[in-house]
């Protein structure tokens, strides 16, 4: 059978996988729906198919080279080694809130940046991998959600992201522990009032000679 790669089909794809996939996932998905699970007769190869599909994700990936925001809207983010993201999340994206970059939309690349950090700051996994290490307070004042909320609260904390937006490479796979902070709502918004983010020394000591005062 006859079958042409094409961008709506890989959307679905990684949408019912939840929003999040690798390359290979997301192939067999699209194999699954569209071809009967083989490989359509106008590719050569299974590698010819996958990588058809992962240029065409490049191509709606903010990351990569030459990007052009005013001509294609985002589509798929890079959250790590071969793994995609829908830029518009879905599934996963359980702890959406504020967590913006309203400064950096200023200049395109900044929009396309700040799509590619909350993408960062909104991985699943790299998002729990960072609150099993610090725990579920705020690194800058301390402020727990379920000490102050109690049920409501439990388990609810931002993560933000703090290498600076300069430094984010193209194929930049992010560290849990170095790379992601977990923040208050107050504190997360705080940080963000600057741009480049203010760092979380600089607002602790902020917080810090405020209470002494
Ligand atoms: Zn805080
Ligand atoms: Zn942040």
């Amino acid at each position: 059978m006859k079958y042409t790669v094409n961008i709506d089909d890989i959307e679905q794809a990684l949408f019912a996988l939840g929003g999040e996939a690798k390359a290979k996932a997301i192939q067999d998905q699209v194999l699954k729906v569209h071809c009967g699970e083989s490989i359509p007769d106008n590719y050569q190869h299974e590698k010819s198919f996958r990588q058809t599909i992962q240029r065409k994700m490049e191509d709606y990936c903010p990351q990569a080279e030459g990007f052009d925001l005013s001509k294609k809207e985002p589509k798929f983010i890079r959250v790590g080694h071969g793994l995609y993201r829908h830029a518009n999340g879905s599934g996963k994206r359980e702890f959406t809130a504020a967590e913006e970059v309203p400064d950096a939309k200023q200049y395109v690349e900044g929009a396309t940046r700040s799509i590619a950090v909350n993408a960062y700051e909104r991985s699943a996994d790299a998002r729990n991998k960072c609150v099993e290490h610090y725990g579920y307070k705020c690194q800058c004042c301390g402020f727990s959600f379920e000490e102050k909320y109690g049920e409501l609260g439990k388990a609810f904390i931002h993560v933000h992201h703090v290498k600076p937006l300069a430094e984010i490479k193209n194929s930049y796979v992010v560290d849990p522990i170095k790379d992601l902070i977990p923040l208050c709502a107050n504190c997360h918004a705080m940080v963000h009032r600057a741009s480049p983010a203010i760092s979380i020394e600089k607002l602790k000591a902020e917080i810090k000679c405020r209470s002494q005062a």
